[in-house]
């Protein structure tokens, strides 16, 4: 069945048809566990007839869409076959004229590391109204799954949020020296794959060896993992320990604040840590029915 007209919205484009389309929602799902997503992105999915996931998503999370939405995975991995952006934005674009109720959703938070800006660009060049759903960013939300506060006034006054990942002739490199001595709190994500160099650039700029670091793999999920211990030890530590993608590495001396780093005193092994549950998505809905909202 065709969904009904939104009411009130005017076509600003040429090409699109009359009535406008429907608002597309471009929707963080958090960085795992479906109980962290917000409200407003549960609303979203119940509302869609179409989603384009990416390939973070926890599946858990498309439990909230209706049984007769339509699911396309677009997963973009670095370095792994993917999805074109231009297909996924003319996709996009194409199933919202069409009168589609389309929602992207994202890992973590849209705007963060997640192509969120562009797609909205392309969907308000074509006329399609665009509406943001914030999520959990996997940078925040991942230390926090360690107990360990990005900031905390007692070891920094700000964090950094930098992605470790470069184009291909490395033109984008983020200015690791001047990070070095910003005496913030380093939130790296994609940044595994190029520890050594990151570590190197980091150690050059002047940080000492010695400085805390935590890495944590699949934040919010079963298969979390985590170790902490020194920038020095970094490497090895992710190598002997197996950590991979997705990872955020955080480098700063609030990651003292962990509780596991007072507890196993540095360095703490990975294989020491409990991994943190995934809530079943039946929890959640029960958990939304209780506050009436669902
Ligand atoms: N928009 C996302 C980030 C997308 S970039 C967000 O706001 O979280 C993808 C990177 O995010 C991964 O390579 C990894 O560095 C990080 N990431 C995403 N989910 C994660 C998770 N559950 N645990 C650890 N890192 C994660």
């Amino acid at each position: 069945m065709k969904p009904d007209t939104p009411s009130g919205l005017q076509a600003q484009h040429p090409a699109a048809p009359f009535p406008a389309p429907f608002p597309v929602h471009l929707v963080g799902a958090g960085p795992g566990d479906p109980e962290l997503l917000t409200l407003k992105a549960v609303k979203a999915l119940r509302q869609a007839t179409l989603a384009l996931v990416d390939d973070l998503v926890h599946p858990g999370v498309l439990k909230f869409l209706r049984r007769s939405a339509r699911v396309v995975h677009v997963g973009k991995r670095g370095g792994c076959a993917s999805t074109p952006q231009a297909f996924i934005e003319r996709l996009m674009v194409a199933e919202a004229l069409r009168g589609e109720r389309v929602v992207r959703l994202k890992g973590g938070d849209p705007y963060v590391f997640g192509r969120g800006g562009e797609e909205a660009d392309a969907l308000r060049a074509a006329g399609v109204p665009v509406v943001v759903v914030s999520g959990l960013t996997a940078g925040l939300a991942g230390p926090a799954a360690l107990g360990l506060p990005v900031t905390d006034r007692r070891h920094t006054r700000g964090v950094v949020l930098v992605t470790g990942h470069t184009g291909e002739d490395g033109a984008d490199e983020p200015d690791w020296p001047a990070l070095a001595r910003c005496g913030l709190t380093l939130v790296v994500y994609m940044g595994v794959a190029r520890l050594a160099h990151i570590v190197a650039c980091l150690q050059a700029g002047g940080l000492p060896s010695h400085t805390p670091a935590a890495v944590v793999c699949s934040a919010h999920t079963p298969q979390q993992r985590q170790a902490l211990c020194t920038l020095g030890a970094l490497c090895a530590t992710v190598q002997r320990e197996g950590l991979a993608s997705p990872a955020i590495v955080v480098v700063g001396d609030v990651v003292q604040a962990s509780p596991h780093w007072a507890v196993a005193g540095a360095p703490f092994s990975a294989s020491a840590a409990g991994a943190c549950g995934a809530s079943a998505p039946g929890a959640a809905r029960e958990l939304l029915h209780a506050l009436g909202r669902a």
